[in-house]
């Protein structure tokens, strides 16, 4: 046997919830190492920029920077992962309404890399129903998201709304100029 195990954690990460920190360390127990991979496509219109969900994604996994290390990518994810010469991928899955896509993603990247193995994880059940998409929702209509992200996180999403309404009403209240 040799070689440390290496696996992807790709995605937006817009922002980092307690529930992708769940499937990270979840993995850290079955691998031996964890990159978390950043997308950097921008047609999701991310609310944080790139180097936002880096850093808020470093200062939240700094506790397992043993294992797990924080990277932006763009391209095709199985060419990525071929260059870094990871094993596997890790998509978390949340409920049946996330498998199907999930399940067609893996197939593809298996078309594309045969060797490239897809793992799924499922998070603890108070986290099942959490996503990036909603934190925002929430945050974003005054309501508080204590416990589903990190204190860190948590902060800079009120900067983050808060300068965005400033500069909404800068722009004299017109949301889509
Ligand atoms: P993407 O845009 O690639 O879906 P996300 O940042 O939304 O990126 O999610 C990255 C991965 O984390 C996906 O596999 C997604 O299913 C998973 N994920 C997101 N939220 C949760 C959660 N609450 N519990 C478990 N897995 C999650």
């Amino acid at each position: 046997m040799s070689g440390a195990l290496l696996v992807l954690y790709p995605g937006s990460f817009d922002p980092v919830t307690n529930g992708h920190l769940d499937i990270i360390q979840r993995a850290c127990r079955l691998f031996d190492r964890v990159l978390v991979a950043v997308s950097t496509q921008v047609d999701k219109r991310p609310l944080f920029s790139l180097e936002e969900r880096l850093e808020m994604l470093r200062e939240v996994t700094a506790p397992l920077r043993r294992q797990v290390e924080v990277e932006a990518f763009d391209g095709l994810l199985v060419h990525y992962a071929v260059n870094r010469g990871a094993k596997a991928v890790i998509r978390g899955i949340r409920a049946v309404t996330d498998f199907d896509y999930e399940f067609q993603m893996s197939l593809m990247n298996r078309r594309l890399c045969e060797e490239l193995e897809t793992v799924f994880l499922v998070p603890a059940e108070a986290y099942t129903y959490l996503s990036s998409s909603l934190v925002k929702e929430v945050a974003g209509l005054g309501g508080s998201v204590t416990g589903l992200v990190p204190s860190q996180v948590e902060r800079k999403l009120e900067e983050k709304l808060a300068s965005e309404r400033d500069r909404r009403k800068q722009s004299g209240g017109c949301r889509d100029g």
